[in-house]
């Protein structure tokens, strides 16, 4: 069997700084855990654009391709904001999602013990949670047409934008959402509007049918988003996998994660159809940006980008004790008091640098065997 294989673009900014500590963190699992991976290296974004012209090139799409994972750092920066809109560095972002066909974006939110005086609910409703936001990323509302903004004929102008949905497309992101409730607690609610848009009677009579037909072992209930996105706030325990669409999922995502603190920590997948060797295509990456305003001064939590090292080793690789373990390594250096200048109160102590969060990482690991 060849080793699996995993290509990985630090990108723009803080990337690059939070990509070497995952390196150290890869190189722990091939020598103490015998798992090695083929591991290529290619520039995107930004870099890609001062390099090669374009945010993404052609060989590297192709090698993200024939990869069995891609795991991106961030792009972007003030320097390329001047850039036109088809070179800007997201651009290349968008490419790989798009030619990958990563329909389905998984935004964990847990919120670490020792991170829970981080949320901005009360420590009670957020002390163990771990739930799961599946966002259908490739359809809806920022896809459909028409869409466009046109002349009313009467001196005024009409903003048009599409929410459109297939069955196919649905069902898919359906399934992906049951599959990660069997490898978790095994229940799934599902979100729309089904009292005010067609799109959501569908969405949610086509989630119904996956169940029916092929999952009915897991627990399902709908919930309408605005309902959703209150008890989130109010009980958000409560849930276990959340699938929702794209526009309802970019925005419940972005709330789901702030229960849990800083950005710092929040790592994403995002998976596409499952290739002929079993896995699916995936690309891992933090949910931060490039964060120029602390770009190469070693202040940058590299936590975020460590943790979707782990969802790869579970959802690419099948690993999940070993993603377990990584998770666990994290925890414990939060919990011992090491943390990034973004994880510290101003009464806390110095801050650790990147380097020393990941080598502290790998320290945890170690003493995990
Ligand atoms: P950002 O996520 O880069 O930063 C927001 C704030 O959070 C900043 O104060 C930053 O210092 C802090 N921060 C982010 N990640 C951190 C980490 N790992 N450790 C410590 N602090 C961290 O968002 P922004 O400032 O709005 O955007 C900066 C650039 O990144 C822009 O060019 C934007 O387009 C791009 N961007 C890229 C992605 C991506 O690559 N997926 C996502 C969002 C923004």
């Amino acid at each position: 069997m060849p080793n699996p294989s995993l290509l990985i673009l630090p990108g723009d900014g803080i990337g690059p700084e939070v990509m070497t500590e995952v390196r150290k963190i890869i190189d722990w699992f091939d020598r103490k855990r015998g798992i090695r991976f083929d591991v290529g290296e290619d520039l995107v974004g930004g870099a890609a654009y001062d390099a090669h012209g374009t945010p993404l090139s052609d060989e590297t799409m192709a090698r993200a391709m024939a990869v069995d994972a891609v795991l991106l750092g961030a792009v972007g920066g003030p320097k390329y904001d001047v850039l036109d809109f088809s070179v800007k560095p997201e651009r290349g972002l968008l490419r790989l999602r798009k030619e990958m066909d990563l329909f389905s974006n998984l935004r964990p939110a847990q919120c670490f013990d020792a991170l829970a005086d981080f949320s901005s609910l009360k420590k009670e409703l957020v002390t163990g949670l771990d739930i799961m936001i599946v966002r259908e990323l490739t359809s809806g509302i920022y896809f459909g047409e028409p869409r466009g903004i046109i002349d009313d004929n009467e001196g005024g102008r009409i903003g048009i934008n599409t929410q459109r949905y297939t069955t196919n497309e649905i069902r898919r992101v359906a399934r992906s959402a049951f599959e990660l409730a069997r490898r978790r607690n095994n229940r799934v609610c599902s979100m729309e509007k089904a009292n005010v848009m067609e799109s959501g009677i569908l969405w949610r009579e086509e989630v119904q049918w996956v169940h029916d037909n092929e999952y009915p072992d897991v627990e399902l209930s709908h919930m309408y988003a605005d309902a959703g996105a209150m008890q989130l706030v109010r009980q958000p325990k409560q849930f276990d996998v959340i699938v929702t669409d794209n526009l309802f999922g970019d925005l419940l995502s972005d709330c789901a994660a702030m229960l849990t603190g800083s950005l710092g920590m929040l790592p994403s997948a995002s998976l596409g159809v499952v290739m002929e060797n079993g896995r699916p295509r995936a690309l891992y990456e933090p949910v931060h940006g490039s964060a120029p305003d602390i770009a190469g001064q070693g202040k940058a939590n590299p936590c975020a980008c460590i943790l979707s090292f782990a969802m790869a080793l579970r959802y690419s690789f099948d690993l999940g004790d070993e993603a377990s373990r990584l998770e666990r390594a994290v925890e414990t250096v939060l919990a011992n008091g090491i943390r990034t200048a973004d994880l510290m109160m101003a009464e806390d102590g110095k801050a650790a640098s990147t380097t020393e969060m990941g080598d502290a990482v790998v320290q945890a690991l170690e003493a995990s065997l």
